[in-house]
């Protein structure tokens, strides 16, 4: 079944500890529709400056992408640039320029309104507000965030969740949205301000899902090899969603989030190893399910006596 995505699509200037790359393709819905794709057929909804490659709505199409609700404004596209330390987990946005974004309004195409399952990949939540007015009672909504829009947006966002089933954040955003330094008590409270699950995302440490009464806690998948962490966590969040509308016969439950976790996380292992979308790009789902295999044998252990 389809999968809505809307989000960010933007030229990124990214800079590691040793590699520097100018006018990237990312944004927040570029990877987590591209990390859909290998699950499901994907409604594309967002915004590119007429400097944007027409190259990439052709590949978009390949991919079973429909960027009808793409709109091409007069303009530039949306710019980002971002500079990583050693750890190449902690990152410093050094300039922002919305361009086209700053003038953006959501309009869904008509035959976009009925799509069964939704991501809102992060962009600010009075625009993931306004995507879901236009929409005829979604299955399942995922949600996705930052620390800008939970410093500047508190209130948006906070009217937002009660009407995502599932958010996505990581742990610092976590903390800074709960003010509780355990991430259990973190993730609780998320969930008592709406959405019915919440997954917090921990960089190369895993992942945490939180239900009604259940958890899950897995590892990330080991990496020797990183280059470009951008983009990680929203490939995450379309491995994710994607998978889930691919597979969900009935209604969703944990189980099916807990194995959408695992597809979110090997996605997410594959974007890291190459700078933008690159790797993304070439990756096959033979690949993709074998790492999953590899993923399992690694996290399994025995039971007790
Ligand atoms: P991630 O590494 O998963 O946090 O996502 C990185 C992507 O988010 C980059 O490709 C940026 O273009 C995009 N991005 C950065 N800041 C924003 C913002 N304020 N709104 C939407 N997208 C953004």
């Amino acid at each position: 079944m389809s999968l809505l995505v809307v989000g960010s699509i933007a030229l990124d200037t990214v800079k590691t500890p040793v590699e520097e790359h100018a006018d990237l393709l990312g944004g927040s819905a570029s990877y987590a529709a591209l990390g859909s794709s290998f699950f499901t057929p994907v409604n594309l909804v967002g915004v590119v400056g007429d400097d944007f490659p027409e190259s990439e709505f052709s590949f978009w199409r390949s991919r079973n992408i429909d960027a009808l609700g793409v709109q091409r404004a007069a303009g530039k596209t949306f710019r980002w640039s971002g500079e990583y330390a050693w750890d190449l987990n902690t990152r410093e946005t050094r300039s922002v320029a919305l361009n086209v974004f700053e003038a953006f309004s959501p309009t869904l195409p008509a035959n976009y309104r009925e799509t069964p399952f939704v991501l809102l990949a992060n962009i600010a939540p009075k625009l993931q507000a306004h995507v879901l007015d236009q929409m005829e009672r979604p299955r399942f909504v995922v949600a996705d965030t930052m620390d800008l829009w939970i410093e500047t947006t508190r209130s948006d966002l906070d009217a937002l969740l009660p009407r995502v089933d599932l958010l996505i954040l990581n742990d610092s955003e976590a903390r800074q949205m709960t003010k509780e330094t355990s991430l259990i008590r973190a993730g609780r409270a998320i969930r008592n301000a709406g959405p019915r699950f919440v997954a917090i995302k921990k960089g190369e440490h895993g992942a945490l899902l939180f239900g009604e009464d259940e958890f899950f806690s897995c590892g990330a998948y080991p990496l020797e090899d990183i280059h470009d962490p951008t983009g990680a966590g929203d490939t995450f969040a379309g491995g994710l969603a994607g998978y889930v509308a691919a597979n969900a016969a009935g209604a969703v439950n944990f189980e099916l989030l807990r194995k959408g976790m695992i597809y979110g996380s090997v996605l997410a292992s594959f974007c890291v190893e190459a700078f933008s979308l690159e790797r993304l790009r070439e990756l096959t789902k033979a690949e993709v399910a074998d790492r999953y295999q590899v993923f399992r044998q690694m996290s399994q252990f025995e039971a007790a006596e």
